[in-house]
């Protein structure tokens, strides 16, 4: 179908249309990637786009914004209503700037955070030195054992209690099981530390009642609005009452200038689709899936880290398939499987190459995949891997995982 951007700048319109296939005829295994609905990409790519609306509802420094704030006043009572939450903030640009700004809340630069590792599973907004989280504040990093996997709990209280930070922050991108956000308290509460936790990866699961909530036990909750939520790109924050001034005035003006309106409307959209009955089928479908996908591959000799996986995502350890995270990254894109090169707790390995490989099924599981797909999808993967070296017999899976995608229909309206 042409559209008006084929018109207009038929390169541009060409390179979406490419991506578009892409995204169709891949499987789509990165674990923090999903398919928002065509409802959400509507109201992203819809003419709120077109205004300012620095402030927030009500107390905005510009004219005009009469629907706006309704918008933004849906958004944030859906969200609110969604997680329970006594204050919502909807308007981070990502899931960094609302770390960012939930850090600028509660410290002042040179304070204490104490983070997870990032090569145990955390993310660069929790402390990483390349980050402004690293560079600003003084950081310490709390990690897993090396042998369960488990986020090492006793070594976190330990270290709360000896270090006293002002922040410490739980979350990860890369760690299969629940968190234990009732041990995080404790540790806060023995450093006197003010608890952040950021559920990028799982507040979809979260929003359906399958992973616990830590709204209530955290301070602040921060999240992306794009991975299991599967809404726009974006971030949100979430408070007690007692903390709701300081943190709206860190993303504006402390952080952020005007909001995206047309991605906070999608935000909104989002929210409304994950307060409907369908989405807690698919948050279940997607950790039956995610369980399947890692138990194949588990079957076929790979090792999963910690043993398997209680969420959307598993962490496969390479190394006893003599195979690098990168290396089988691209043998898997050959074939048409999206993944990413992760590190593994303890890799030997630098980050730009890795032993492990990140594998989540939220997208798949939006198409309507379920297990006898997992197991197609495994099936190909072990394939891939044995001969990653192959390429003609990677060309031959590609065209099997096309033939599979082809019964799942994307976006078929476009
Ligand atoms: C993805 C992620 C983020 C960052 O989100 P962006 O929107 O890419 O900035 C933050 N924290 C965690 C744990 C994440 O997984």
């Amino acid at each position: 179908m042409e559209t008006i951007l084929d018109r207009q700048d038929p390169q541009i319109g060409a390179l979406v249309k490419n991506e578009l296939e892409r995204q169709r005829r891949c499987l789509e295994l990165i674990a923090s990637e999903n398919f928002a609905s065509e409802a959400v990409l509507a109201a992203n790519g819809s003419i709120l786009n077109n205004k300012y609306a620095e402030g927030y509802p009500g107390r905005r420094y510009y004219g005009g914004c009469e629907f706006v704030d309704q918008i933004e006043e849906l958004a944030i009572n859906r969200v609110r209503k969604l997680f329970q939450a006594e204050h919502a903030n909807v308007q981070p640009h990502s899931g960094s700037q609302a770390n960012m700004a939930a850090y600028f809340a509660v410290m002042k630069p040179g304070d204490a955070l104490l983070g997870m590792d990032l090569a145990h599973g955390g993310h660069l907004s929790h402390g990483s030195q390349v980050n402004f989280s690293g560079r600003i504040f003084t950081v310490h990093t709390y990690g897993v054992r090396e042998d369960t996997e488990l986020i090492d709990y006793d070594a976190l209280l330990k270290k709360a209690d000896e270090i006293k930070p002002e922040v410490i922050v739980a979350g990860s991108s890369a760690y299969p099981r629940i968190i234990d956000f009732a041990k995080f308290r404790e540790a806060a509460d023995l450093a006197n530390a003010v608890l952040v936790v950021d559920m990028a990866h799982f507040a979809g699961l979260v929003a359906a009642g399958i992973y616990p909530s830590p709204v209530g036990l955290a301070d602040i909750v921060t999240s992306t609005t794009h991975k299991t939520l599967r809404g726009p790109r974006g971030g949100l924050i979430l408070c007690k009452k007692p903390l709701a001034k300081q943190v709206d005035g860190q993303i504006f003006p402390g952080i952020q200038g005007g909001p995206l309106v047309h991605v906070i409307a999608a935000k909104a959209v989002a929210f409304g689709e994950a307060l409907t009955p369908d989405f807690m089928d698919y948050q279940h479908q997607v950790v039956l899936n995610a369980a399947r996908l890692a138990a194949n591959l588990a079957d076929a000799g790979f090792r999963v880290v910690s043993g398997g996986t209680s969420t959307h995502l598993a962490l496969l350890d390479l190394r006893s398939k003599n195979l690098t995270g990168l290396a089988a990254e691209q043998a898997l894109e050959k074939a048409g499987i999206a993944t990413n090169k992760n590190s593994i707790p303890f890799d030997p390995r630098p980050n730009t190459i890795t032993s492990g490989l990140r594998l989540g099924a939220p997208a798949l599981t939006t198409r309507g995949m379920k297990e006898p797909e997992m197991d197609q999808a495994a099936g190909f993967i072990v394939e891939a891997l044995s001969t990653p070296n192959d390429d003609n017999r990677l060309k031959k899976i590609r065209q099997k995982v096309e033939t599979l995608c082809q019964l799942f229909p994307l976006y078929p309206n476009m």
